[in-house]
């Protein structure tokens, strides 16, 4: 069969249209989980998938499915996809080039009438940023049994609904959870095209990342405690001043991470100052801590976390730092690594394997399936804003990518 290509401007046109369903007004694409905007843009998906013979499902949590049936036996799905929940004021490629992609590899495999082994799946995950109900990834981890009824039933957005609750009145029974979750042997891969949302594509002029490993997090909420005193009366070598201390602590912070690795990342991102006042100085200053890497999480943290320790202890401080949030890096499947690097090569494109230094769904979906992961560069390292941009041909050449992918693994 000759080489097939997917076509750039039905993409162009779903990516134009899907940025239309956002919350306005205001800058770049607020399309939250359940909303309205949510919903207009799931039933633009449905009728696009219904368009080219997809069968469409919506399961519990919020999962939407288009399928494609075997041309032959059947067997395992080969899925594709990625989210179409946004950050406040996002941008209109993150998760919907991954969307948009998948939805337009089908259209591919149905207007050439490719015989398929395996049934093909677009896959559309909610809740993946974690703007309404407060936990990142929480579509794909309650697909896969990560988060029970029960946590989705705590989970709250602003106005006091519910996960459960919202999912309810979008028309998603909560009794549904367990009969439609996700199980090993299911699908036999799970492919996801991503912008990069960093600039190691573009300045290394790479058109195509082959993702290796997603990396780990270790959140922390740390709490420096020092003596609230008076700002005139106290002379400054007498002071046990928090904010002064937090302040150090996030200098250093951001000079020792890159000693541990590479990949190492740590920011603070949230800061409280008490008790607050001009005139008083700072008693307590309480921040958060974000600390990733893609390996020997538990060791790099343990010499950072002694590092800030002595500096608190040396400005008489005390320093409590609690996790409050953790993930494990994971490792992409590597037979799909092989198959996107051998892809990159015959089509011609060039392409580097990294890691993913963002979360995504396919770490999740890794517990039940192999994952492969596609990234295309990201204009300026720009994402969750409203300048986030991939240029159209970046965008062609990743959902290539994916759907000589998709061929490979169903090919019949
Ligand atoms: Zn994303």
């Amino acid at each position: 069969m000759a080489i097939l290509s997917i076509n750039i401007d039905r993409l162009r046109r779903d990516i134009d249209n899907l940025a239309r369903f956002t919350r306005g007004p205001g800058p770049g694409v607020t399309r939250l989980t359940f909303s309205e905007e949510d919903r207009a843009a799931r039933a633009y998906l449905r009728d696009q998938m219904e368009a080219i013979g997809l069968r469409v499902v919506e399961l519990p949590p919020g999962i939407m499915i288009g399928r494609l049936e075997s041309t032959t036996a059947g067997g395992p799905a080969v899925m594709a996809g990625s989210h179409i929940d946004s950050v406040l004021q996002g941008g209109r490629f993150d998760g919907i080039v991954g969307v948009a992609g998948a939805l337009e590899v089908a259209r591919v495999l149905v207007d050439n009438q490719v015989p398929i082994r395996n049934p093909y799946e677009v896959v559309i995950l909610p809740e993946e940023e974690g703007t309404s109900f407060g936990a990142v990834l929480t579509g794909s981890k309650a697909w896969v049994g990560q988060l029970t009824s029960d946590r989705l039933g705590q989970m709250r957005r602003a106005d006091g609904v519910t996960y459960l609750e919202a999912m309810e009145r979008y028309g998603l029974p909560a009794s549904g959870l367990d009969a439609h979750r996700l199980h090993r042997g299911r699908a036999n891969a799970f492919l996801e095209l991503h912008i990069e949302q960093s600039v190691v594509l573009e300045e290394a002029a790479v058109q195509i990342g082959v993702v290796t490993t997603v990396t780990g997090i270790r959140g922390f909420d740390a709490t420096l405690v020092g003596i609230a005193n008076h700002a005139g009366a106290t002379p400054m070598a007498r002071r046990r001043d928090a904010l002064a201390g937090a302040a150090q602590l996030m200098a250093e912070l951001e000079r020792f991470t890159p000693t541990l690795g590479a990949h190492t990342v740590c920011t603070v991102g949230q800061i409280a100052c008490s008790p607050g006042a001009r005139n008083v100085i700072p008693g307590e200053v309480r921040l958060s801590i974000d600390f990733r890497d893609i390996e020997n999480l538990d060791v790099k943290w343990a010499k950072l976390a002694s590092y800030l320790e002595e500096i608190a202890t040396r400005r008489g401080l005390k320093l409590a730092l609690g996790q409050v949030a953790g993930s494990e890096p994971v490792s992409l499947a590597p037979p799909l690594q092989d198959l996107l690097d051998g892809i990159v090569v015959r089509r011609g494109l060039s392409g580097m394997r990294m890691p993913s230094g963002a979360v995504h769904d396919a770490q999740i979906m890794a517990s039940v399936t192999d994952v492969g992961m596609i990234f295309v560069p990201s204009r300026e390292g720009r994402s969750h804003c409203p300048e986030e941009f991939t240029a159209p041909p970046d965008i062609e050449r990743g959902a290539n990518v994916l759907l000589d992918a998709v061929l490979a693994l169903t090919s019949a």
